[in-house]
């Protein structure tokens, strides 16, 4: 099982460049998307997919990272593409979506019933038009075999990978982590989880940046700013903290912890 790492979608925000870290896993029968950044259409008609919330972030919007333009560089097609697995439903984690309508889209119950019914606030971050597509949706809750002991949704409906959906919560209602087993070992995308590594009260285990950058002030600030349970929020970092050191934690948007995964060989 071969793991890529892609960004699908670089972003220039006020506390310094990030990307949409997603990976795509080769299983024996199909391709996984663990997130999808942004696709097509939000790079084409950005004001009515993104909303104002896609100018905060600085969306580069480049056609060449969103995930299909990738998945057909590596040879593959759309319809290779019959699972994605969100870590949350923000604007710049599902715009991919809608390039492969055909795929199942795998997401915590309480995270697609946010999306489904936001408050005012949420209604920034939860851009409908993006599903608009009426992709096959399934949800989970977290009651099936537990990963590394903590409480998981696995395995998932018929994906033929060792994937788990791994609640962090606080970011979102519904905010999960995504582990994938390799035969090279464990990963773990956090999704948002945490912006900036230095939360995690150790050196992340790709990104050592101390937090008293403007990057990391930034993002420390960031992330209060857009959760909706503080509490939760720090109870994930402990979480994620806490994981053995084998296993790879990466964030969706650290650009150093995306640099080191991705120019390393693809794992197996
Ligand atoms: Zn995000």
């Amino acid at each position: 099982m071969r793991v890529h790492h892609l960004n699908c979608g670089t972003m220039h925000t006020p506390g310094g460049r990030i990307v949409a870290h997603v990976l795509l896993v080769e299983t024996a029968d199909r391709l996984v998307l663990v997130d999808s950044g942004f696709g097509l259409a939000d790079v084409r008609e950005p004001g009515r997919r993104l909303g104002p919330f896609g100018r905060v972030l600085g969306a580069e919007l480049d056609e060449a990272e969103t995930a299909i333009r990738q998945v057909e560089a590596l040879g593959f097609s759309a319809s290779d593409v019959r699972d994605v697995v969100a870590t949350h439903f923000d604007l710049d984690h599902i715009g991919g979506l809608s390039d492969f309508p055909h795929a199942r889209v795998h997401v915590a119950a309480a995270e697609w019933q946010a999306a489904q019914h936001p408050t005012a606030r949420e209604r920034l971050r939860y851009r409908s038009p993006q599903w608009a597509h009426d992709p096959t949706v399934v949800t989970y809750t977290p009651d099936g075999e537990p990963w590394c002991g903590l409480p998981a949704a696995r395995p998932l409906d018929g994906v033929d990978a060792d994937l788990a959906l791994v609640p962090v919560g606080g970011h979102t209602r519904g905010h999960v982590a995504v582990a994938v087993q390799t035969d090279a070992g464990r990963l773990l995308h956090a999704g948002d989880a945490y912006f900036h590594p230095s939360v995690l009260g150790r050196a992340s285990a790709v990104s050592g940046e101390p937090r008293r950058t403007r990057r990391g002030l930034f993002f420390t600030g960031f992330e209060y700013l857009v959760a909706v349970d503080h509490g939760l929020m720090r109870a994930g970092h402990r979480t994620l903290a806490a994981l053995p050191d084998d296993v790879t934690v990466f964030s969706a948007h650290d650009p150093n912890e995306f640099a080191r995964l991705a120019s390393a060989a693809p794992a197996r």
